[in-house]
């Protein structure tokens, strides 16, 4: 599976990243907040995810890992 991992502690939460998102698995994750008051950016299905890194571009705060699926890569 592809994988995007957020360094939660630097999102301020603008919701760039969940605009971005072509898949719309995106969004803030309204249950937690972090360090500095925000609530973080979270995948919702990242079996949906295609990897594009469109979230990851859109992030003023370079919050956002993508990492492609290789295995997955070379299946298809
Ligand atoms: S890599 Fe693309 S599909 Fe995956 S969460 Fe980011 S914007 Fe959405
Ligand atoms: S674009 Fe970056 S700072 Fe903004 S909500 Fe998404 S992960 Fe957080």
């Amino acid at each position: 599976m592809n994988r995007v991992t957020f360094n939660t502690e630097r999102c301020k939460g603008c919701g760039l990243c969940v605009v971005a998102c072509p898949k719309k698995i995106v969004s803030l994750d309204t249950s937690v907040l972090n360090a500095k008051g925000y609530h973080p950016a979270q995948v919702t299905d990242m079996a949906s995810c295609i990897a594009c890194a469109m979230c990851a571009t859109m992030c003023p705060d370079a919050v956002i890992t993508v990492e492609k699926d290789v295995e997955k890569e070379q299946e298809a």
